[in-house]
């Protein structure tokens, strides 16, 4: 029976030789090297955020002692019995409803069977024909690109088909030292949804970029931490060549387990190129999987379809069938906004720049931290550019999160007032929040007071103003006569003669307005 999306794919069977056998016996490089189109699917494993396992009440953990986390369910010791996650089917059929997919009505477990050693029961629970979300899409954040291909995004707003989502078990986690294996088995049994792609992209931008955005959209809806560095979101890459469009796709090549976005990239490049390479010298490509060395930066052959495994699937016995009707309804009431759906609403409602509404729509707690900051009183605009230019970068220099940030959204808010009011000018602004950090609890108003920056009399400050004019009549005429430039020396001269510190743009004001 057919399982993913990608059995479809043409098999070749050539006898296999590394790649540096295959240049020396076809040494022959074409003049014109031809092109390709390239074609990649993705498969991500991804643990699923709950606080037991999937199939007994031990605790998901990481980072914790070996093999402190275990029953015999998870140790797969013979006669144990499994107990449905209830919350990781929830999750998984949520992570279905972000992302467009159809849950069938009823839903079901099989046995896979195979032999590894951090799989001691030598099969993994997971679903074959009936998993709980078919179909859906993921659409590529353009912000989601590489920082250095943003500028050369080839296929804008594209959208990419999801084949299904199912549900099953990791497995235990084992490190090899030398002659030796250890194996922890805190992992074993983790919930685990696999999102499968249709093979859709293109390029390995893409494939960056598909990673990222689904990352950020399964971290918003809160069903899982997707942290690549911490092992709970690991990617299959499958990627053929083929000259034109009509051909049939080309053999599959399946690169395995990668760990990190960045990885991803660059295993897709190398492989386009090797098989770009191979193709060009005449060599056929055959289905295989490969597994990418990141340090040296290169792909290297794992085994060909010719010992594939066959997994024997059949459902499992233990497990009963799942009606889904009563969890999708349930489900589909707290289906969140999505990153590109806030986003868009920050263009159209609040009129911000697309590239300010995607920073600020990438991460719920900045979301909510820029929507509490908003006040009637100051355009959206200006609390996005604070939020932005000013308050991120001085969190991050600091390793603070936005739930830390000692500022909260109000006093923020008050601050900005003061800059809409003219009591202070945007750098004094800066100032009085770099005050605010440290001393969280006063008022932005009453850090601007023991700076200097006081609400402007303007009395005093009308006072002040006449008094440079007549200081500097030579001055005055040449403004007169154009040089506007010299409006910024009188501002100085009131700014030290002045016993508060004025805002400076509102003092320039005035000066403009009485010399006229
Ligand atoms: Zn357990
Ligand atoms: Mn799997």
């Amino acid at each position: 029976m057919k399982l993913d999306c990608f059995s479809v794919w043409q098999i070749h069977l050539i006898p296999d030789f590394t790649f540096s056998e295959k240049i020396a016996i076809f040494p022959q490089r074409s003049a014109f090297p031809l092109m390709y189109l390239v074609t990649i699917g993705l498969e991500v494993h991804c643990q699923v955020n709950t606080v037991t396992k999937m199939f007994c009440a031990c605790a998901t953990s990481f980072g914790e002692e070996p093999n402190v986390n275990i029953c015999p369910t998870c140790l797969g010791l013979p006669g144990a019995l499994p107990v449905l996650n209830q919350v990781a089917i929830e999750k998984t059929i949520l992570t279905g409803m972000m992302l467009g997919c159809s849950t069938p009505p009823i839903s079901k477990w099989d046995r896979k069977n195979y032999f590894y050693p951090d799989m001691p029961k030598n099969y993994q629970t997971t679903q074959m024909d009936l998993p709980l979300c078919i179909g859906g899409q993921v659409p590529l954040y353009d912000h989601c690109y590489p920082s250095d291909a943003q500028k050369t995004i080839a296929r804008p707003n594209q959208i990419i088909r999801l084949n299904r989502i199912h549900l099953e078990e990791d497995v235990a986690k084992s490190t090899h030292l030398g002659t030796t294996s250890l194996i922890d088995f805190n992992r074993a049994g983790t919930p685990l949804m696999e999102i499968v792609t249709e093979p859709d992209l293109e390029t390995a931008e893409e494939a960056f970029a598909y990673l990222r955005t689904l990352q950020m959209i399964l971290v918003q809806g809160g069903v899982s931490f997707a942290d690549m560095e911490k092992g709970q979101m690991r990617c299959d890459v499958n990627i053929s060549l083929r000259r034109n469009a009509s051909d049939p796709l080309g053999a599959k090549v399946e690169l395995k387990n990668l760990n990190s976005t960045s990885a991803v990239r660059r295993a897709v490049m190398y492989e386009i190129e090797r098989q770009t390479e191979e193709l060009n010298a005449g060599i056929p490509q055959i289905q295989s999987t490969r597994r990418w060395d990141d340090d040296r930066g290169e792909t290297q052959m794992m085994r060909t379809k010719e010992d594939a495994h066959d997994y024997r699937y059949f459902p499992c016995p233990d497990l009963l069938p799942l009606h889904t009707m009563n969890l999708v309804e349930r489900m589909s009431r707290v289906v969140p906004e999505l990153p590109h759906q806030r986003m868009a609403r920050y263009e159209k409602d609040f009129s911000l720049t697309r590239y300010d509404a995607s920073v600020l729509s990438s991460d719920v707690p900045l979301a909510q931290y820029f929507e509490s900051a908003m006040h009637p009183a100051i355009p959206a605009k200006k609390t996005a550019n604070f939020l932005i230019n000013n308050l991120l970068g001085t969190i991050n220099e600091r390793n603070i999160s936005i739930q830390e940030c000692p500022v909260k959204p109000e006093n923020l808010a008050n601050l900005l007032e003061l800059v809409e009011n003219g009591t202070l000018a945007a750098n004094q602004a800066r100032e009085v929040f770099i005050v605010m950090l440290e001393q969280s609890e006063k008022t932005a108003a009453a850090i601007a007071d023991e700076l200097g920056y006081k609400p402007t009399d303007t009395g005093a400050l009308n006072e002040l103003c006449d008094q440079i004019i007549a200081e500097f009549p030579d001055k005055v005429a040449e403004i007169k006569a154009g040089n506007e430039r010299l409006l910024n020396f009188l501002t100085g001269q009131i700014m030290k003669a002045s016993t508060v510190k004025p805002n400076p743009k509102l003092v320039t004001d005035l000066l403009r307005d009485k010399i006229g």
